[in-house]
C-alpha cells in the first residue's frame, strides 16, 4: 500500500502484530530516487514525510509488542525510474529484460562509477538513519531478486574489473560495505539484517566451497545480525501452489545455518505448523517467515500458541495477493477478505459486530460467496440457513479443485465448512435446490442469492465487441467438463478468459484425448496468470501434457470437423482438425432464481421477506477472491449504516510546499 496509503498500511501491519507475529516487516523501501519501481507500488524513505509515514506503522506494530523491520532497497538495473527519470544504476550497464508483457520497460541502466558506489553507500546509511527515526528495529540490506546488491554478486550482471568485480570476494564487497555502513549508522540500537537470494549462486560451482552461495555466506557469515534467505525471482520465491509445494525453498537455503552463528529466517509459503516445526527441528531455519501465511491468517501464531490449529485459515497459494502488487492496488486475499480493509473499512479478521436485528437469513448457493456470507453472518449471531443444490458444498470449487495442481484451493471450502459446522445458529442443507415457492415458504426475512455464474459460448470480435454465440452439439464449456462430459478428440480449447481455467482444461483433456490444441487471442497461454506468478510455468505444463499452442488467434467457426481460426491482426485463416470445441470465455450470472423472485414483489411482502440481494458470481462474475469479498461485505453491512461512502479514503502524509504557477508565483487559497 506504500506511502500513498500510510494509515491502511499501518492498520494492515498492526493486525499481524496483534495476531502474534514477532517481527513485522515492510515490503521494499527505496533509499533514493534512482531506485524507482513505478508504477509498481514500492515504498520510499527519501525525506521526512516518508519518516512520518512509516512511523504510523512502527508505532502501530510496537503497540502490540512486536518489532518492526524495514527492507531498504535499491533496484539497480531492474527498475526503469519511470517517475524520477534518473538513469538506473547497475554494476556493468546490464539491465533486467522482462520478456513478459506487462513489466517491460525501455530505459536501460548506466554502469556505476566509483562515485556512484560511494553515493549508494551514503544513501543506504542515510535511509538507515531515517528508518531508525521512523522507529524501525530491524534494518535490512536487500541483496535479492535481481536488485542492485544482488547484481553485484552475480558475474552475469557484474563484469567489473575493479575491486567490486571478478572473484567472489570482490563481488561480495558491495554487500559487505552496505552492511558496514548500515551498522555504523544504526547498529548500536537496531539489528542489521541481510536478505539475500541464493538460487543462482547455489547453482554456480566454486573452487573454494560447494557452491558460490556457500562462498558468499561463508565470507559474510557473522557480518549481519540476521540472515534472511530466499529464492531469486518472484515466480520461484512466491511460487503458486499450482506448481510448487509448501516449504519449497529448503533445498536452496538449507546450508546457511551451518556457516553462521547468526539466526536465519526464511520463507516459502509455510502454512502448516508441522512444516514450520520440522524446519526448525532439523536445523534448516531459526525463525519462520511468512508473507502469504500472514495475509491469509494474521492470527496464525496466536492460534498455534493457543492450540487452535484447526482455526488457522491456511493460504491456498493462489497468489491473488501478489497480483495486487502487480496491479498496484491494496492487497487482496482469496482466503482472508478482511486483509487491506483493517483501516479503511474497519474490518478485523477475528472480530465482527453483533447482529443488528433478529432477522433470519436464507442463503441460496453454497459456493465461496455463500459460504463466506453464511459464516460471517453466523459469527455476528444471525440465524442462518445455507441451501445448496448439489450434494456437496463448494460451488465452483467442487470442479476446480479436481484440476491439475489446484487441490490446495479446497481450503477455501474446508475452512469455512469446518467453522460453520461448529456454530449452533447455522443450518446447512446440501442437496436442496430451492425454487421460488420453496423460498417463499421458508419464513426467512432476508434472502441472499449466491447461485454463481455459468460459462457461456459467447464470442467477441477483434474490437472486443460481443458478436453472438458459437453454439452446437460439439461445442462445450468448462461447465460441461465439470459435469463429466468427455469430449471426443481432436479437441480445440479456445481461451479468452486468460486466467487459469483455459490452460487447466486443456491440460486435463490432454489426459483423455489424443490431440488437444489451445488457442488464445492473447500472446501467452493463461496470459493474466502472469499476475499470479503462474504464467511462466503454464507453457511448460502445456508442453509436458502434449498440448499444441496457438496464440494471437481466434476461433471464428466450427464446420465439418474443423475449427476455423483467424489471426488476431492479419485475419489470415487456418483450419484445425476439431471434433470438439471447448470455449473458455465469459461467464454470466445464474440470474433466473433472483429474477423470478423479485418479480413476485407482493408475494415476498406476504411471506415476510424484507430484502433479496445477490452476492458473488451471481451478482458480477469474477475470481474466487471477488466472491469471498462480496459475501463478507454483505455480512458486515447487513443492518449497519456505512456513512460517508463505502470506505474511508487514505491520503499520503505531506508537509506540502506551496504550489507554483508557471510564472513562479505561489498559488494562494481561495481565502
Ligand atoms: P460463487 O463463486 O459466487 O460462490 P459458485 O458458482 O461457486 O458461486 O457457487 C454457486 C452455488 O450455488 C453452486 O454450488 C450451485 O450448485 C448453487 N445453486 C445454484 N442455484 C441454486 C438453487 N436454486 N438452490 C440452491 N443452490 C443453488
Ligand atoms: Fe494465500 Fe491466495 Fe491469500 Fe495470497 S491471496 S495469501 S496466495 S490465499
Amino acid at each position: 500500500m506504500t506511502n500513498t496509503m500510510p494509515r491502511m498500511r499501518a492498520g494492515f501491519r498492526a493486525m499481524k502484530a496483534e495476531g502474534g507475529w514477532g517481527v513485522v516487516c515492510t515490503g521494499y523501501v527505496s533509499v533514493h530516487p534512482t531506485s524507482d519501481d513505478s508504477p509498481l507500488p514500492y515504498a520510499t524513505l527519501w525525506d521526512e514525510n516518508d519518516v512520518r509515514s512509516h512511523a504510523l506503522m512502527t508505532n502501530a506494530v510496537h503497540a502490540h509488542g512486536a518489532l518492526a523491520g524495514v527492507e531498504l532497497w535499491h533496484g539497480g538495473g531492474s527498475v526503469s525510474n519511470r517517475t524520477s527519470r534518473l538513469p538506473p544504476l547497475s554494476p556493468s550497464g546490464v539491465s533486467w529484460m522482462a520478456t513478459h508483457v506487462g513489466f517491460m520497460g525501455n530505459q536501460r541502466s548506466k554502469q556505476m562509477e566509483a562515485v556512484d558506489i560511494k553515493n549508494l553507500l551514503h544513501w543506504q546509511a542515510e535511509a538507515a538513519r531515517k528508518a531508525k527515526r521512523a522507529g524501525f528495529d530491524v534494518i535490512y540490506v536487500y541483496a535479492g531478486m535481481g536488485y542492485l546488491p544482488y547484481e553485484f554478486l552475480l558475474p552475469e550482471w557484474n563484469r567489473r574489473t575493479d575491486a567490486y568485480g571478478g572473484c567472489v570476494a570482490n563481488r561480495v564487497r558491495l554487500v559487505r560495505e552496505l552492511l558496514e555502513v548500515t551498522k555504523d549508522a544504526v547498529g548500536e540500537s537496531c539489528a542489521v539484517a541481510l536478505r539475500i537470494s541464493l538460487e543462482e549462486l547455489r547453482a554456480k560451482p566454486s573452487d573454494r566451497a560447494p557452491s558460490e552461495a556457500h562462498e558468499v555466506v561463508g565470507l559474510l557469515a557473522e557480518v549481519p545480525d540476521l540472515w534472511d534467505v530466499k529464492m531469486d525471482s518472484s515466480p520461484t520465491d512466491c511460487a503458486p501452489s499450482r506448481f510448487t509445494p509448501e516449504g519449497s525453498h529448503e533445498p536452496v537455503i538449507d546450508f546457511v545455518k551451518r556457516l553462521t552463528s547468526r539466526p536465519v529466517v526464511g520463507v516459502g509459503r509455510f502454512t502448516s505448523p508441522d512444516t514450520m516445526v520440522s524446519q526448525i527441528k532439523r536445523g534448516v531455519l531459526d525463525l519462520i517467515g511468512g508473507a502469504r501465511p500472514s495475509i491469509a491468517d494474521p492470527f496464525l501464531p496466536r492460534k498455534i500458541n493457543e492450540g487452535r490449529e484447526q482455526d488457522i485459515r491456511e493460504c491456498i497459494g493462489c497468489n491473488i495477493c501478489i497480483s495486487s502488487w502487480h496491479d498496484s492496488v491494496p492487497v487482496r486475499c482469496t482466503q482472508n477478505p478482511t486483509i487491506g480493509e483493517e483501516w479503511r473499512r474497519g474490518w478485523h479478521p477475528e472480530r465482527i459486530a453483533a447482529a443488528g436485528s433478529d432477522a433470519a437469513v436464507l442463503i441460496v448457493g453454497g459456493g465461496p460467496a455463500g459460504l463466506e456470507c453464511a459464516l460471517s453472518l453466523a459469527r455476528r449471531g444471525y440465524s442462518v440457513s445455507l441451501a445448496e443444490a448439489a450434494d456437496k458444498f463448494g460451488g465452483r470449487l467442487r470442479f476446480e479443485t479436481s484440476l491439475p495442481g489446484l487441490s490446495a484451493w479446497g481450503r477455501v471450502l474446508d475452512w469455512r465448512l469446518g467453522q460453520l459446522q461448529r456454530l449452533p445458529n447455522v443450518n446447512l442443507y446440501a442437496s436442496n435446490k430451492l425454487s421460488v415457492e420453496d423460498i417463499l415458504g421458508l419464513e426467512h426475512q432476508r434472502v441472499v442469492i449466491a447461485t454463481g455464474a455459468s460459462w457461456t459460448c459467447a464470442l467477441y470480435s477483434t474490437l472486443e465487441i460481443p458478436v453472438g454465440e458459437l453454439a452446437g452439439p460439439d461445442v462445450y464449456t468448462p461447465d460441461d467438463i465439470a459435469a463429466g462430459v468427455q469430449p471426443a478428440g481432436p479437441i480445440v480449447v479456445f481461451d479468452f478468459d486468460n486466467y487459469y481455467m483455459g490452460s487447466l482444461v486443456a491440460e486435463q483433456l490432454a489426459r483423455i484425448a489424443d490431440s488437444v490444441t489451445y488457442v488464445t487471442p492473447a500472446g501467452h497461454a493463461s496470459a493474466w496468470a502472469l499476475m499470479t506468478n503462474e504464467q511462466p510455468q503454464v507453457h511448460r505444463a502445456l508442453a509436458n501434457a502434449g498440448v499444441q499452442l496457438l496464440t494471437l488467434s481466434r476461433v471464428i467457426a466450427l464446420t465439418d470437423g474443423e475449427a476455423v481460426v483467424a489471426n488476431l491482426f492479419t485475419a489470415a485463416k487456418q483450419r484445425l482438425a476439431c471434433r470438439s470445441l471447448v470455449i473458455v470465455g465469459v461467464r454470466a450470472p445464474r440470474a433466473a432464481l433472483y429474477d423470478a423472485l423479485v418479480a413476485r414483489r407482493d408475494d415476498l411482502a406476504a411471506a415476510g421477506i424484507v430484502s433479496i440481494d445477490r452476492i458473488g458470481d451471481a451478482l458480477a462474475p469474477g475470481a474466487i477472491v471477488h466472491a469471498v469479498h462480496s459475501g463478507h461485505r454483505y455480512a458486515r453491512e447487513l443492518d449497519s449504516a456505512t456513512p460517508g461512502g463505502p470506505y474511508r479514503r487514505d491520503v499520503p502524509i505531506i508537509d506540502a510546499p506551496p504550489l507554483l504557477y508557471d510564472d513562479g508565483t505561489e498559488e494562494r487559497s481561495a481565502q
